[in-house]
């Protein structure tokens, strides 16, 4: 048996033993949802019973309301990241009976709400995060757009909120984008970051899907998350609290995901550590890093090196970041396009369940080579020490702050974000 295969067959068995096993009603819920519809707005009337299509969202219907007070960006060097907003918002609304509603394009400020707005009792709310950058030429573009409107359509499906045309609203957020473009800093590392949110409105208490809804896109300037170069961070590994549970809501973009995270964030920052690695069941199943995707590198004693994260088994939250770096890693495996500066060797990627032992084991025997978390707004984090049962586990990192793998891949990542590197999952704005 070559030392993957017998890998292989170790993890399948720890898998059913942690109850980590997916049952099928599950799977199949995943699947319905992963094929959920991506525009369209067909509903059944009510009366007649027949099919009906409402409106959906209408790019050609676009109104834009000019702010006759427009705010001087401020110096990029004095951003905190998500303090900053640009002058103008993406409104939408939503009706049961008439459907998606005409956009608009207008001053940012506040929202009126009725005090009984579902938003405020059921958590009917879900988000986005994703970035647009000034390239080199001046250029600006949007990293893979498509992928957070499907995540956004597959989460309002969660909550009973209406789906929408993902196409649209990335065409609405261009113009956004092109109408606030001199607040994106014109500076290495600074980009824009993009806001998209959907609440349910309804003013009535009672938990049902809502009458009316508001998907709204605001947009902050911010800077680059190390601007001191890469700071590994120190992780609290949390067996006391879960982030989600199999059937849960953990793979879902919803506020309602954030809060229960804060004040265990604040546990684990008294204890001396910056984040919290959540750990699921009676084996200690890696899961995430506070709010971004882990990744862990092994190089087995038969040389390969091998890039893991979890599984998407309804616990994790699909990140952009992790599909990317997924990607990338892979078509530098089968050499279709290769990364400069990887390990030499060969490499294989997989996604599958990972424990803490196994990961203690590994830094036992020297064979533990980084630990990363990924996502949009750091896109990579290096992890140098986990908190775990009262000791630290210590990763090695590079003088840099970075591992082997992490490091060109996030100079390959960071590349075709800036333009500098072309790829379609850059889409031009303007
Ligand atoms: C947003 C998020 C991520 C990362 O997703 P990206 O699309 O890469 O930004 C990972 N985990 C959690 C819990 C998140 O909320």
């Amino acid at each position: 048996m070559s030392r993957l295969t017998s890998l292989r067959s170790l993890t399948s068995s720890a898998r059913s033993r942690s109850g980590l096993l997916v049952p099928s009603h599950v799977k199949n819920a995943l699947a319905r949802q992963t094929q959920a519809r991506f525009n369209s707005s067909v509903t059944r009337d009510p009366m007649t019973g027949e099919l009906t299509s409402l409106p959906d969202i209408e790019v050609s219907r676009l109104q834009v309301i000019q702010t006759d007070k427009p705010q001087p960006p401020p110096d990029p060097s004095s951003l905190v990241f998500g303090h900053t907003f640009t002058d103008h918002m993406l409104a939408i609304p939503w009706a049961a009976a008439s459907g998606w509603g005409a956009p608009q394009i207008k001053p940012y400020g506040p929202l009126v709400l009725d005090p009984s707005a579902t938003v405020f009792h059921y958590a009917q709310e879900l988000f986005e995060g994703l970035k647009a950058y000034r390239d080199a030429n001046g250029k600006i573009t949007m990293f893979r757009p498509d992928m957070n409107m499907k995540r956004m359509n597959r989460t309002a499906q969660r909550i009973a909120l209406p789906t929408f045309n993902g196409n649209a609203v990335i065409e609405l957020m261009k113009q956004l984008i092109r109408i606030d473009k001199h607040w994106i800093p014109d500076k290495e590392g600074y980009s824009l970051y993009i806001r998209p949110t959907f609440i349910g409105t309804q003013a009535a208490l009672g938990i049902a899907p809502p009458s009316e809804a508001l998907l709204f896109v605001i947009c902050s300037p911010v800077g680059p998350y190390y601007p001191q170069g890469f700071k590994p961070v120190a992780l609290y590994g949390t067996t006391e609290y879960s982030r989600a549970a199999p059937g849960g809501i953990g793979a879902y973009k919803l506020g309602a995901n954030y809060a229960p995270g804060v004040m265990v964030q604040k546990e684990a920052a008294k204890k001396g550590y910056v984040q919290n690695l959540w750990l699921h069941g009676p084996e200690h199943h890696i899961t995430e890093v506070g709010t971004m995707n882990a990744f862990v590198v092994f190089k087995h004693p038969d040389g390969v090196t091998e890039l893991v994260t979890p599984p998407l088994d309804g616990m994790i939250l699909p990140g952009v970041t992790r599909d990317s770096v997924l990607a990338l890693a892979r078509d530098h495996a089968s050499g279709k396009a290769l990364i400069d500066g990887m390990p030499e060797g060969k490499l294989v990627i997989n996604e599958r369940p990972v424990t803490m032992k196994e990961v203690i084991d590994a830094s036992k025997q020297g064979q533990l080579v980084e630990f990363f978390g990924t996502g949009t707004a750091a896109v990579i984090s290096p992890v140098d020490r986990i908190g775990y049962l009262g000791q630290d586990l210590h990763i090695p990192v590079g003088p840099d702050g970075m591992g082997p793998v992490s490091r060109p891949i996030w100079k390959q990542l960071v590349g075709i974000q800036t333009g500098k590197i072309a790829h379609p999952w850059s889409v031009l704005v303007d």
